[in-house]
């Protein structure tokens, strides 16, 4: 364990900023969809028309994908009174991938969480501290062993609800690459709502650059330097409301309490081939916790991570060491 100071309590990051891109052609856009912020660049000979048709892309999966509009896959699954619903290919795809990651994180990633979240006012934003009676009741609607998925048919038991806020933009940020790639796009970099993507190198062949944010200030607190890769990042920090009782809550919830995660770490940043699987894991392994998080990485070591714990100290492992410039002196723990 490396002690650089202890001063500076800012650990790191959530994603943010992307900068210096270098297109030789270039073209961005930055639009609100899927109840986020998205900021696209895409560099080639003729960038638009990639561009345009990633957005088109993105609009479609918000409308398959929404919780609250009435047409979308989701909805009507969250509506269907326990009847079977048929839903789009793509649709289904995300189910089966979100139900095999909730077996893999021991369900500590649950996308059946939604009558907890909806008790908790996160999806409406009127939020309030629902009674420990309310949540154990609530509890037993969360078992996503009970989603039956067949093909592109779902069946949900009466009252339970599903909601891929935790993975849907990661798997967006999967569908993109691929679409781009096809479409002969060999370099770009796509932020969606702090997820990145990096498609490629930039066109000078340097890795893209994005800064990591600090959870406690506005500050970025490095670099990481990418290409091919995603980045996702999960904290607390990032939506939460403070109760009557002074406390925070935040919009990651622990699914076998049914209680805002609150174990010791401000964020958790996977790095990956795949955004979805880093979506999915940044989720999990924040509700998991620093020791839980760290034996998880050791066993499958497939992915590299940076936790940033509350006590200001950061600890990240070799893989990501190797992409990681750091600008702010905290102490850090390099995982082997
Ligand atoms: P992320 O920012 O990727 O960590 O996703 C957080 C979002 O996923 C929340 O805003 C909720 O919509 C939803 N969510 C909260 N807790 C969980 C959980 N334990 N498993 C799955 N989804 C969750
Ligand atoms: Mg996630």
């Amino acid at each position: 364990m490396k002690k650089i100071r202890a001063l500076l309590i800012s650990a790191l990051f959530l994603v943010s900023a992307l900068i210096l891109s270098g297109c030789s052609s270039e073209a961005r856009e930055s639009f609100f969809a899927m109840n986020t912020f998205m900021n696209f660049t895409v560099c080639g000979e003729t960038p638009e028309a990639a561009l345009e048709k990633t957005r088109e892309t993105v609009t479609e999966l918000e409308g398959l994908w929404s919780v609250t509009d009435s047409g979308s896959d989701i909805y009507r699954i969250n509506h269907s009174a326990g009847q079977p619903v048929t839903i789009d290919e793509r649709t289904a795809a995300l189910i089966s991938f979100a139900l095999d990651m909730a077996e893999k994180t021991e369900g500590t990633l649950n996308p059946a969480i939604y009558p907890v979240l909806k008790a908790w006012g996160f999806t409406t934003g009127e939020n309030r501290i629902p009674s420990p009676e309310e949540l154990s009741a609530l509890l037993p609607l969360t078992d996503y062993e009970q989603v039956q998925l067949s093909g592109c048919m779902v069946t949900l038991p009466e009252g339970m609800m599903l909601d891929f806020g935790a993975v849907a933009k990661g798997y967006t940020g999967d569908i993109l690459t691929e679409q781009l790639k096809a479409d002969g796009v060999s370099s770009a970099l796509l932020d969606i709502g702090g997820n990145i993507q990096a498609v490629g190198t930039r066109p000078d062949g340097e890795c893209w650059r994005i800064g990591l944010r600090d959870p406690f200030s506005d500050g970025i607190l490095g670099t990481l330097q990418i290409s091919d890769l995603a980045v996702v990042t999960s904290g607390n920090y990032e939506r939460y409301f403070i109760g009557e009782d002074g406390n925070n809550y935040g919009h990651i919830i622990d699914p076998e309490s049914g209680y805002p995660a609150d174990n010791g770490l401000m964020s958790v940043t996977i790095i990956g081939k795949s955004g979805a699987y880093c979506d999915a894991l940044s989720t999990a392994l924040f509700v998991m916790g620093y020791d839980r998080a760290v034996r998880y990485w050791s066993e499958a070591r497939d992915f590299e991570m940076i936790i940033v714990c509350a006590d200001g100290s950061v600890a990240l492992t070799e893989g990501a060491e190797k992409l990681f410039i750091s600008e702010g002196e905290y102490e850090i723990t390099v995982l082997k």
